[in-house]
């Protein structure tokens, strides 16, 4: 069993350095935030190690940086958010382990809190060379006591602040991690039935394997968003200009076919939205409704279709369990969000746990105005959730179970 926020707590950690690495990768436009629910997600953790008198140094990531500074990846406007959040003043360092790092944190006072710049400026973060992350992570653990790991978004990557950090300090599960697996667990133990999961979005072979799994589990999948396309060309239909994973044709037909030897129901949209482009600013969008079996050649699948909209609410209805990862469409666009919008607003409905999953996920059920509290839990972490339900081991939580 990992350590607890609360046994780190209970403990003392008055005057004590306390690295906490959280997610704070949020949707940025320029410098504004679009959506800060990750950074509300890391606030507890970091209040009460505050409140109890710890000096909290908070190292994340923002974006892919290439292992070096780019101003666009600053978390300069996320550590401002993150103060007004807690409504305390947040130190910022313009480095991750350098000069103006150990100035900052030599400079907290205790209940205060820093924000560490963008830990993926360090090549040593994310490096496969054991050594160049070891060496990384060194410098990270140098600025502390004690580490809580609170990233859940990040925990199932082998990285320097979430992997190799909690091999060298005193370490212990935040708050927000312990939530998100508790979840998870009762996904994965005892869903109460019938549970449904439904899947889309644009990582179609990222979010491939989950459903391998879920075939055992689950009573019913449906599958919208980009990656219905490579099922449905699976099918033997012509998919026009749509997400395609060729790659996976064959992985594909494979699921359908196990589908139906166990009896799981995999329910594709018999309509989809097409468009002859991808929705880009300077050209209006043309949603179009066609039957999925009959998509032009030369239009791309941007949403699924007002019908199987309604089918997929009405699966839904009866539901005891959910859990939800990938918009149904291209959500961004207006034109493009029916799909996910009925989906989300079925998910409100359901009576017992709904869990929606990943990042842009649960930035679609906030843009279109949903209330979260209407949802049984929404996870910060799209492919942390999705290989815990893959039955995967995490990394970055079996490093804290020592
Ligand atoms: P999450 O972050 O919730 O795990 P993903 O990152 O896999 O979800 O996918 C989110 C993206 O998928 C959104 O930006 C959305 O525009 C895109 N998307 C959804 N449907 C389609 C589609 N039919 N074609 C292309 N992109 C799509
Ligand atoms: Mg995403």
């Amino acid at each position: 069993m990992a350590r607890t926020l609360d046994d780190v707590v209970a403990e003392g950690v008055a005057g004590r350095r306390v690295l906490v690495r959280s997610d704070l990768n949020v949707p940025l436009d320029g410098s504004t935030i679009t959506d800060d629910g990750r950074i509300r997600a890391s606030v507890p953790t970091i209040r009460a190690l505050a409140s109890a008198g710890a000096r909290v140094v908070v190292t994340a990531h923002l974006g892919r940086p290439k292992g070096a500074p780019e101003d666009r990846y600053s978390l300069r406007p996320v550590a401002t958010r993150l103060g007004e959040l807690l409504d305390a003043p947040v130190a910022f360092a313009s480095d991750t382990v350098g000069d103006s790092a150990r100035a900052t944190v030599d400079g907290l006072a205790d209940g205060q809190v820093a924000v560490l710049e963008n830990v993926r400026f360090n090549p040593g973060e994310t490096s496969k060379d054991e050594s160049e992350r070891a060496a990384f992570a060194d410098q990270l653990a140098a600025l502390a006591d004690v580490f809580v790991s609170d990233g859940f978004g990040v925990v199932h990557r082998k990285q320097a602040s979430v992997y190799d950090v909690a091999q060298r300090l005193p370490h212990a599960m935040g708050g927000l991690v312990a939530a998100e697996v508790e979840v998870l667990k009762r996904l994965t133990e005892t869903p109460e039935r019938p549970y449904v999961v439904v899947l889309g979005g644009s990582k179609v072979s990222d979010k491939l394997g989950v459903i391998d799994n879920l075939l055992g589990k689950a009573d019913q999948l449906l599958i919208g968003g980009g990656m219905v396309f490579t099922f449905l060309a699976a099918q033997g239909h012509q998919v026009g200009t749509s997400l395609l994973e060729a790659d996976q044709l064959d992985t594909c037909r494979d699921y359908l076919r196990r589908a139906e030897e166990t009896g799981v129901q995999i329910l594709l949209p018999g309509d989809v939205v097409v468009d002859t482009a991808f929705p880009s600013g300077d050209r209006t969008p043309q949603p179009q409704v066609v039957a999925s079996s009959a998509m032009p050649e030369d239009a791309m699948g941007l949403d699924i279709g007002p019908a199987a909209a309604a089918d997929f609410a009405a699966a839904l209805r009866g539901a005891r369990t959910v859990f939800w990862n990938g918009p149904m469409g291209v959500f961004e666009v207006p034109e493009f969000c029916d799909g996910t919008r009925v989906v989300a607003q079925a998910l409100t409905e359901v009576e017992g746990l709904s869990v929606v999953g990943g990042g842009d996920s649960a930035a679609a059920v906030r843009g279109l105005g949903f209330d979260e509290a209407s949802f049984g839990h929404i996870s910060t972490g799209g492919g942390a959730s999705l290989e815990y339900l893959e039955g995967k081991a995490l990394p970055g939580i079996t490093v804290l179970e020592d």
